[in-house]
């Protein structure tokens, strides 16, 4: 294989499946090996646990239709769709996780999934914590322009919603256990190794390797863009750090997302609930050495270089808890298929996370892997027509935040007022309005 596809695979294996386990129970592991252990021979009559080279396993039957490699939120809704929809409900799936479900609950994100998202999670579970954004703010500091976008303009029950990482990841994981899925927990993937009609995958649990052979694999092993290498397809280092965090704020607007842009990145304010609706999530994204301080500022201080950033648009920010900081870059792969492995979510692209696209695309990319293998099977017909069916979304999606993270960025005085002009035209031009809101919602499909 030549190709990005595999080598990504690689890239973000070593980065993650190495060092952030929190580990389970030793005995609730080794009881799990043995049900895996017996369920992989009880299928292929297999010796399991045995070490053999993936050459002695071609022409062996499959353990696998499609194994999945990652248990993130594009894997889980993946597995989900297969495992619920009537023409791929007999094929076999795995899905493999270097982690605990668990272990998402204790990650720092906020993310905002758009109201596209939501009608395609809905089918499977759609988590009850969720916070409905109605209006979104968007504006740049020191410069004149701001534009709003409201629900009610799109016809829509809400522009999106707001939800904790481990949450989505939650209401996933119960789905895929009422499922057939067969899930490998705390297992690493190793790098996968096409064969003619298959791949074969060497994956690692509590020190037992073994071999599982699929009709295709699914590289959905995400990561985050300080942990990979450069994509095959492009890399770029922002130059910013995303510093996230819950906020708390005197003069609450619930239900209303900002969006504010600075000379050194994007602030977003997330609306998450709480009191009065005065809670909120923050990404705060500036230069590496600006977020570095930041970080360790005593709670005031950092409140009040945030109302400065900001403005009182909602009061003073009052309470901050949970600080934690993302390096930011871009990683795209240039094929999404290669042979038969196909790669999806942030294992394909991963983005700035201005506008909110990462996981909303990611959801788009698994909803349209799960319709071409429903129309074609586990083949390599069906990983032609994904990446032919993702190819526009893809370059849109990634060239429209690729742009906005940068554009706001150049610090000229000129092209401050011209980006003001911008943003205060489209509230004069309802139809480019309505079709750059509806590609964050519901990017394309074809
Ligand atoms: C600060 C910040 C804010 C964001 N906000 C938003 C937002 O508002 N809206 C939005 O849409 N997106 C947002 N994103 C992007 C979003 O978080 C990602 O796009 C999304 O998490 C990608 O999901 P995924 O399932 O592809 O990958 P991940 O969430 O990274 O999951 C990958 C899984 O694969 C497993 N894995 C990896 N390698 C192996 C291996 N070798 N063997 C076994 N398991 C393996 C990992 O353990 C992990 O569970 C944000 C990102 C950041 C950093």
């Amino acid at each position: 294989m030549s190709g990005s596809t595999v080598d990504q695979t690689r890239q973000m294996k070593g980065a993650q499946a190495g060092g952030s386990l929190c580990g389970s129970p030793q005995q609730e592991q080794q009881h799990r090996e043995r049900a895996d252990a017996t369920a992989l021979a009880s299928r292929t009559g297999a010796r399991p646990g045995s070490n053999r080279l993936h050459d002695e396993r071609q022409g062996e039957p499959f353990d696998f239709d499609v194994t999945i490699v990652g248990a993130g939120p594009v894997g889980m809704a993946l597995a989900g769709w297969l495992a619920r929809r009537s023409a791929t409900r007999t094929l076999s799936v795995a899905l493999i996780d270097a982690r605990e479900p668990e272990d998402a609950a204790s990650d720092p994100r906020s993310i905002a999934v758009s109201q596209g998202s939501r009608m395609i999670l809905e089918p499977l579970r759609w988590p009850a914590d969720a916070t409905a954004i109605y209006r979104i703010h968007v504006s740049q500091r020191g410069h004149f322009g701001r534009t709003l976008i409201d629900h009610t303009e799109h016809g829509l029950p809400a522009l999106g919603y707001v939800l904790r990482y481990g949450s989505i990841v939650h209401s996933l994981a119960q789905v895929v256990h009422a499922t057939p899925v067969h899930w490998f927990k705390s297992t690493t993937a190793q790098t996968p190794v096409q064969e003619n009609d298959g791949v074969t995958l060497r994956i690692d649990s509590a020190g037992v390797t073994r071999t599982l052979r699929s009709r295709l694999l699914v590289s959905a092993e995400g990561g985050l863009f300080h942990e990979q290498q450069a994509g095959s397809g492009g890399s770029r280092d922002y130059r910013q750090t995303a510093l996230v965090g819950t906020v708390s704020v005197s003069a609450p607007r619930p239900h209303v997302a900002w969006e504010r842009f600075t000379s050194q990145g994007p602030i977003a304010l997330l609306p998450t609930g709480g009191v009065r609706g005065a809670d909120y999530a923050l990404v705060w994204c500036c230069a590496p050495e600006e977020a570095a301080r930041r970080a360790q500022l005593p709670d005031d201080a950092f409140l009040q270089e945030l109302g400065i950033a900001f403005g009182d648009r909602m009061g003073r920010f009052t309470q901050i808890k949970g600080r934690a900081a993302f390096p930011l870059g871009l990683n795209t792969v240039d094929a999404l298929v290669n042979g038969r492995v196909v790669a999806i979510g942030n294992a394909a692209q991963t983005l700035h996370p201005v506008a909110g696209q990462g996981l909303n695309l990611g959801l788009r990319d698994a909803h349209a892997l799960a319709d071409a293998l429903s129309q074609h099977g586990p083949s390599p017909l069906a990983l032609a027509a994904f990446a032919r069916s993702r190819a526009l979304d893809r370059r849109l999606t990634i060239g429209a935040t690729d742009t906005l993270a940068r554009l706001f960025t150049v610090d000229f005085p000129a092209l401050g007022s011209l980006r003001g002009l911008a943003l205060t035209a489209l509230e004069f031009v309802p139809p480019v309005k309505t079709a750059l809101a509806r590609q964050m919602m519901f990017g394309q499909r074809r």
